[in-house]
């Protein structure tokens, strides 16, 4: 048992207490087995099960159609954004086999900036605009297609604001940025949804949702060829990245680079080496995917799958906004994130009025058990994590707590 906290972390962030007890267990003891979970072989009978149980329930979850395998692989949100840009030029540069090196145009990667972790992203991608030998053909030509940049990330670009190739061969974005605090919105009509019409037919779109997988449906999943999420905020501890991705973009990238024109993708990194041997290519974080598969379940059977997940954290969002408005017109705080409809439901940012007032207000909120409140050390501020894990009543203590600012 551990006592009643209440735990507003940016990730790693709560996981569901039910599901800690049962892991618990099993770490002393899987299934009667006499052994641990981490001490069982992953291509044993007991492991086995845990990874398709958990890509099974995934699937079913979010609704993923079988055109798109559903991956567990390592490396966190920073692998991938090396990851995906390799595999997708390796992709690429298979498609256009016939091409000779000579005539083979490096592929234009169009990149949404609206954040920390899109910026980081698109940094990653520029290291393959350094050509091959000097002088001579980039791996590829990244491009900034929006940035919110000059807004120090406090919004998003509206349908306007955006600069796409009409060759770009992949559009990036990253869903929900966790530092800012800046989520895409739901509803298509809103003048900040991610415009999806503007991507070129063929240009494969490819997303970060680390921080707001499994909180509410994916828009669009099918239109995406990659969408990547880190586990350590609604799946599981750090450890686990997962992957879906659209079954074509699974080449032998080997024979791609054969090919001149992209570079050698590392063999742990490579999609289709991942997709067919189902994950366990080499030995995967066990633990990890073990507890990641209990929360799976756990949202299935006791969440009300994607649809519960939704409508309690689109409650809890709207309770914490509508709390800290009130406190902002109060002259207390005041939101970063204006836009009503740019604000992340997952990361609620704001900052505290007054010198030496945020440290007062953090230490006030530990006393009354309200945990890791504290803004990303690159902003400042406060943030409020809003988790799946993050039951309502926690939230309704902290708007208590931010009522008292003012009261
Ligand atoms: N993308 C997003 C949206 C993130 O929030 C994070 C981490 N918080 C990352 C990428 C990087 O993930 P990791 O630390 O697992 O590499």
């Amino acid at each position: 048992a551990r006592a009643k906290t209440h735990n507003f972390a940016a990730g790693p962030s709560p996981l569901p207490t039910p599901v800690l007890e049962e892991a618990a267990k099993g770490l002393l003891n899987y299934g009667n087995t006499g052994m641990g979970i981490c001490e069982l072989s992953h291509r044993g009978k007991e492991f086995k099960p845990i990874v398709e149980g958990a890509e099974a329930n995934l699937r079913k979850l979010l609704n993923v159609p079988e055109s798109h395998a559903i991956l567990f692989t390592q490396a966190g949100g920073t692998g991938q954004f090396s990851g995906v840009v390799l595999n997708v030029l390796a992709y690429l540069r298979s498609k256009r086999a016939s091409t000779s090196y000579e005539e083979y145009r490096p592929p234009v990667l169009d990149y949404v900036v609206t954040g920390a972790w899109s910026s980081k992203a698109h940094a990653e991608a520029q290291r393959l605009s350094i050509p091959a030998v000097p002088g001579g053909k980039p791996f590829a030509e990244p491009r900034i297609a929006a940035t919110t940049k000059p807004s120090k990330y406090t919004t998003l670009p509206k349908k306007e604001d955006y600069d796409i190739s009409s060759d770009a061969d992949m559009v990036y974005y990253c869903e929900n940025e966790t530092i800012n605090g800046i989520e895409f919105p739901l509803d298509p009509n809103s003048p900040f949804a991610f415009p999806f019409d503007s991507v070129p037919k063929d240009a494969l779109i490819v997303a970060d949702h680390s921080s707001s997988f499994l909180s509410r449906p994916i828009v669009h999943l099918e239109r995406h060829a990659i969408i990547y999420a880190g586990a350590q905020k609604n799946l599981g501890p750090s450890g686990v990245t997962v992957l879906i991705v659209r079954k074509d973009l699974l080449v032998d990238t080997t024979e791609a680079c054969k090919l001149g024109g992209c570079p050698v993708v590392p063999i742990m990194m490579e999609y289709k080496v991942l997709a067919d041997n189902s994950s366990l290519y080499n030995t995967p974080p066990t633990f990890a995917i073990y507890v990641s598969a209990l929360v799976l379940t756990y949202l299935l059977k006791e969440k009300g799958g994607i649809e519960g997940l939704e409508k309690t954290n689109r409650e809890k969002a709207d309770m914490l906004y509508s709390t800290l408005d009130e406190a902002q017109s109060k002259g207390v705080l005041t939101c970063v994130v204006k836009d009503k409809q740019a604000r992340s439901w997952m990361n609620v940012t704001f900052e505290i009025v007054g010198q030496e007032k945020e440290k007062e207000f953090l230490a006030g909120a530990e006393k009354l058990g309200l945990y890791q409140l504290k803004g990303h050390r690159s902003v400042g501020g406060v943030r409020a994590s809003l988790y799946n894990a993050v039951e309502i009543d926690s939230v309704r203590i902290l708007c208590d707590y931010i009522r008292t600012l003012y009261q």
